[in-house]
């Protein structure tokens, strides 16, 4: 027999976990993966939907509509008992999660019944009321795995990841982290359990629970693979991998065998929502190989993500690795010819739009430096533009500013295109491509990361775009 590898982490998303099929297919990947590594963690989120319906059940609560927080931990109980009734018939395993589950689901009645009395939500209850999908997550995959005997055993993170006091959006202390990680794991992997982790959730210094953000259970895998050295981390989800579009926009589209994590980065954060972004700096810095896999799908080799010194690419490579889109968002032009040669007029736009919240994932200047446009997500148009016209109300007066005018609703069309720097015509290609299929740009951003373009298009040209510049894949 071969030798078998350390240290895997494996994260499953909540469709991965969130059905008895899915579950049915984590017992499969998790036995497979023990035969082949000796330490095996698996990272889980909340079974799929029910973090947003603990947060809807919150904001009901917080109304005083407990009729809504009875009926949605009805729901929860219910998925939980049709998974035990399925997966967990042997009555002691069965039996043995309930008696955990129970005092769970009475606190969550309990915390909502005192946030419907104070009529308040702070991040720290939220966070709270957040973690039991998660809490609960690992008590049921615990006894499915035990009933097909693996030896398993939950953990609640808030034993492993150590954070600051940012409620929701948590930052991980690293030698904390790593320290406790190993005390707590590395005993039972003496004792060959698998550890089932709940993603998501940490806890601060003084043990009060936190979270690292919505999507987070990626970057707790991520802390976890760092923490024991381990070889790779896996995140299990329900696409086969890093895929060349959205597969809804592109029905062809297509596996990624290999991507940088710049790359991927820009994918991340332009909205395809395979990989938390806060996952890659660990794993790169600790030289952790990440592989992104479904579930549904396991014999599919999924994406296999490199560092940019990896990678390979020869003259036939595609110029485009992947499209996105990312739709919500309106363009906000300031225009006038007194702008030209003044000095921080950039930043007093984007000072008055971050007063506002709302973030701008998109940017550019004319050279004639007199008009800036941006993207602002939907939501924010409104007061974006107010908070402008007032921010610059004397300039408008002067008529140094001529106006702050918006588009309709836009989208952001990415084209990750690898090693833009050392290739030749690829914008030349794009554009003509776009050129050919008639379709109107309305502004270009080259990111000057060299791995990717955006470029704005009208709502109704989100498709078209996105299937135009995939053949170039
Ligand atoms: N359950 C959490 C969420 O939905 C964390 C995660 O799934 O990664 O945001
Ligand atoms: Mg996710």
């Amino acid at each position: 027999m071969t030798q078998k590898q350390q240290t895997l982490i494996m994260k499953f998303g909540g469709t991965s976990v969130g059905s008895v099929d899915a579950l049915k297919h984590v017992v499969n990947i998790t036995k497979k993966a023990k035969q082949e590594w000796k330490n095996v963690v698996i990272v889980a989120s909340a079974f799929s939907g029910n973090t947003n319906l603990l947060i809807k059940t919150a904001t009901h609560a917080k109304k005083g509509d407990m009729f809504f927080v009875q009926n949605a931990i009805h729901e929860i109980e219910q998925r939980n008992q049709e998974v035990l009734d399925t997966l967990v018939p042997s009555s002691n395993f069965q039996e043995d999660a309930k008696t955990r589950l129970t005092p769970l689901i009475d606190e969550l009645r309990v915390v909502c019944k005192a946030v419907s009395v104070i009529e308040e939500t702070s991040p720290r209850v939220m966070d709270l009321i957040v973690s039991f999908g998660e809490r609960m997550s690992v008590i049921l995959i615990e006894a499915v795995l035990k009933q097909a005997n693996v030896f398993a055993q939950a953990i609640e993170a808030t034993e492993l990841i150590v954070t600051d006091d940012v409620h929701q959006s948590a930052s991980p202390l690293v030698q904390k982290t790593n320290q406790k990680t190993k005390d707590t794991l590395c005993p039972l992997f003496k004792k060959d359990i698998v550890p089932v982790v709940t993603g998501f959730i940490a806890a601060n210094q003084e043990g009060v629970l936190t979270t690292l953000g919505r999507g987070g259970s990626d970057f707790s895998a991520a802390l976890l693979g760092v923490a024991l050295s381990a070889e790779e981390v896996w995140i299990w989800t329900d696409v086969n991998g890093v895929m060349t579009a959205d597969p809804r926009l592109v029905p062809n589209a297509k596996t990624i065998p290999q991507i940088t994590y710049q790359e991927v980065s820009e994918l991340a954060f332009f909205g395809a929502k395979v990989l938390h972004p806060k996952t890659i700096r660990p794993v790169i810095e600790a030289n952790i190989a990440l592989r992104v896999l479904n579930t549904f799908e396991p014999e599919n080799l999924g994406t296999r993500l490199i560092v940019k010194e990896d990678q390979i690419l020869d003259k036939d490579e595609p110029i485009i690795k992947s499209v996105t889109a990312i739709r919500g968002v309106q363009l906000v032009t300031v225009e006038g010819s007194g702008m030209l040669g003044v000095p921080g007029q950039a930043a007093r736009f984007l000072s008055a739009v971050s007063k506002t919240g709302a973030t701008v994932p998109f940017i550019t200047e004319a050279s004639s430096e007199q008009s800036i446009t941006f993207a602002v997500p939907v939501a924010y148009t409104e007061c974006v533009v107010e908070a402008l016209r007032e921010t610059l109300a004397a300039q408008i007066e002067a008529r140094k500013i001529d106006q702050v005018k918006t588009t309709d609703e836009v989208v952001i069309v990415t084209a990750v295109c690898p090693d833009m720097q050392h290739r030749l015509g690829v914008a030349g290609k794009i554009f003509s491509a776009l050129g050919d299929a008639e379709i109107n740009v309305l502004a270009i951003s080259h990111g000057s990361c060299e791995v990717s373009l955006s470029l704005i298009v009208n709502l109704d040209a989100m498709q078209k775009t996105v299937q135009v510049l995939h053949r170039l894949t």
